[in-house]
């Protein structure tokens, strides 16, 4: 996984241990002043005990050790529910007025291998993605970070907290919303068909029993799934490496979303033909954690004032021609 710019992950967790220490830290406190507040007690019984007993009174003695025992018992049920009330006011704090992990940072989880939306240019990572979350992060008051790793790796870092969001061009689907919430759709897509130059796959009705190249966990393999046998859908790590396999004859057809598919046949324009308009139109929208209410509204506001004030449109213009 990389990391851009020059963050590394170590660097994110480390903020985020320092943060456990912290709260860590608040018990600590809170547990030493209770064994200070109980040694206290303690010693006051034991002082009243010896008094007591050299008074010969040992009921009042007896007194004095329960009366003091409730109060030091009471003492550290307050004091322990002191500390956790600090811990859950730290663990609010912590989530945050802008929802993300890192108050001062927004996370976002991509694959930079899917150009014109995300991809790798002079050691940056570049795109519509890249540019669109970069304009958001500026109006959260936000650091913007990007975490590149395997398309299918995003849902669970997404899940597990390692990122605060997947730009991704990631289409909406009802599968995907069950274990993540969607902003409003920023672009309307499709899946496209490239073959070679002379293949005799000219609509998606040939791609029947052919072998597929697909990146794995899109909705290119989804569309792969309708026409040919698992078998015969052959995953890849990102769309570059399943055209490469075109190119090479392992698969008949590669299916994948039509901007990059425009940009890989651009590059090769004596080998690549596109079969566009054969499958359904598909939204692409910001992911965050299921629940993260608070980050979602802030991200849709954002794209809100950037699709008004023209700012979002001149990213389109800047990334697709
Ligand atoms: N739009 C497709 C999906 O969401 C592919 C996205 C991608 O490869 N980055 O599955």
């Amino acid at each position: 996984m990389h990391i851009y710019p020059l963050t590394s992950t170590r660097e994110v967790s480390k903020v985020v241990d320092v943060k456990q220490v912290n709260r860590t830290g608040q018990t600590v406190k809170a547990m030493e002043d209770i064994m200070k507040k109980v040694l206290k007690a303690v010693a006051a019984i034991v002082t009243l005990a010896m008094m007591a007993g050299a008074a010969g009174c040992a009921s009042s003695a007896k007194d004095a050790f329960d009366k003091e025992t409730t109060a030091a018992a009471e003492t550290t049920a307050a004091a322990a529910t002191t500390a956790a009330a600090a811990d859950t006011t730290a663990a609010a704090t912590t989530a945050g007025d802008v929802g993300t992990k890192d108050p001062t940072k927004l996370v976002m989880g991509t694959n930079a291998a899917f150009p014109p939306f995300e991809y790798v240019e002079g050691g940056a990572i570049s795109g519509v993605d890249a540019d669109l979350m970069a304009a958001i992060a500026a109006k959260l008051g936000l650091t913007l970070e990007i975490s590149d790793m395997e398309f299918d790796s995003l849902p669970t870092a997404l899940s597990n907290g390692q990122i605060d969001v997947i730009a991704a061009g990631y289409t909406v689907k009802p599968d995907r919303e069950e274990t993540m919430d969607f902003s409003d759709s920023y672009y309307t897509a499709a899946q496209t068909i490239i073959v070679l130059k002379d293949s005799k796959i000219a609509t998606a009705d040939d791609l029947k029993d052919k072998v597929i190249g697909v990146q794995t966990g899109t909705t290119g393999s989804w569309n792969a799934a309708d026409y040919t046998a698992e078998t015969n859908i052959k995953g890849f790590a990102n769309g570059m490496l399943a055209v490469e396999a075109l190119k090479n004859g392992q698969v008949d057809a590669v299916i994948i979303d039509n901007n990059p598919a425009k940009s890989y046949a651009d590059e090769n324009p004596d080998t690549l033909v596109l079969i566009e308009n054969q499958f359904p139109a598909e939204d692409y929208a910001l992911a965050v954690a299921k629940g993260n209410a608070v980050l979602l509204e802030k991200i849709n506001t954002a794209l809100a004032e950037m699709k008004a004030d023209g700012s979002f449109d001149a990213i389109i213009a800047k990334y697709i021609k």
